[in-house]
């Protein structure tokens, strides 16, 4: 049976630290789909058709690797997607506590669903797309955080 992934997440930007845990993820799953969630109430501070084609450029258009955008519950896209496992990456203890919950939760929604979570490369590990977002608007250069030329 093809074992599919959910990679959900903002991903405003989606970083070098994020392309890690997709590629160290192709080793486990046979399809990973990148979901980018959009609150229609939030903006982003990347637009999102663009951050799209970057995520596409980014894995040169593996066929492994679906990018999608959505609104709703993980837990229920997830279904849809007949996906069984959820991909998350750690950095720290402070993502882990927050993900324990998160995969609680989910599990909870979804029995059927399986949180897979990959220790961070460690050159990664201080990649944040929130800190990103702030150097950029400072006009600061990121291209050494970003899998792609913006
Ligand atoms: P959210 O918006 O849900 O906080 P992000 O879009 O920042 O999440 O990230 C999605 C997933 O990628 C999360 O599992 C997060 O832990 C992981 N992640 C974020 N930054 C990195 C990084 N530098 N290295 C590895 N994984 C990361």
């Amino acid at each position: 049976m093809k074992k599919t992934a959910i990679f959900p997440g903002s991903f405003d930007p989606f970083t070098n630290g994020h392309q890690d845990i997709v590629l160290r993820g192709l080793n486990l799953f046979d399809e990973i789909i990148i979901a980018i969630g959009h609150n229609t109430k939030k903006t982003r501070y990347f637009k999102l058709n663009a951050m799209i084609d970057y995520i596409r450029m980014a894995f040169d258009n593996n066929p492994g690797i679906n990018v999608i955008t959505y609104n709703e519950l993980t837990a229920s896209l997830a279904k849809k997607y007949d996906a069984k496992f959820l991909l998350r990456g750690l950095r720290n203890t402070t993502d882990f506590e927050y993900e324990n919950s998160i995969a609680e939760i989910n599990k909870h929604l979804n029995p059927d669903l399986e949180s897979v979570f990959l220790i961070t490369s460690p050159e990664y590990a201080f990649i944040r797309s929130s800190i990103v977002r702030e150097v950029h608007l400072y006009g600061g250069d990121i291209s050494d955080y970003l899998p792609y030329a913006l």
